[in-house]
């Protein structure tokens, strides 16, 4: 009786990990239910991109973009800052 039970519930767990899984259309991540799919479409492709301003990657928080400039786009960063100061004394510089 319980032999049966056991096998039954092997076979229904290994059918979950072996049988269809749903595969994310962007990435290769697989998932056993739609909307854990969905979630994660969400989340990692959709959702609100907060793109960097130095390069062409985008992140999906404004604290993952920030801490990203501060460590690879420093000096980027204080060039940027620098021009930007130069130029509104430029601008404020009467003719
Ligand atoms: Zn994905
Ligand atoms: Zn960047």
């Amino acid at each position: 009786m319980s032999f049966y039970l056991k096998r039954f519930f092997v076979n229904k767990s290994t059918s979950l990990v072996s049988g269809k899984k749903l595969k994310c259309p962007f990435c290769e991540k697989l998932y056993g239910y739609e909307t854990n799919l969905r979630a994660h479409i969400r989340q990692r492709h959709q959702g609100i991109r907060v793109p960097c301003p130095f390069c062409s990657r985008t992140f999906t928080r404004n604290n993952t973009v920030r801490r990203h400039i501060a460590r690879e786009h420093k000096a980027e960063l204080n060039l940027k800052a620098f021009e930007q100061s130069n130029h509104s004394m430029l601008d404020s510089v009467p003719q």
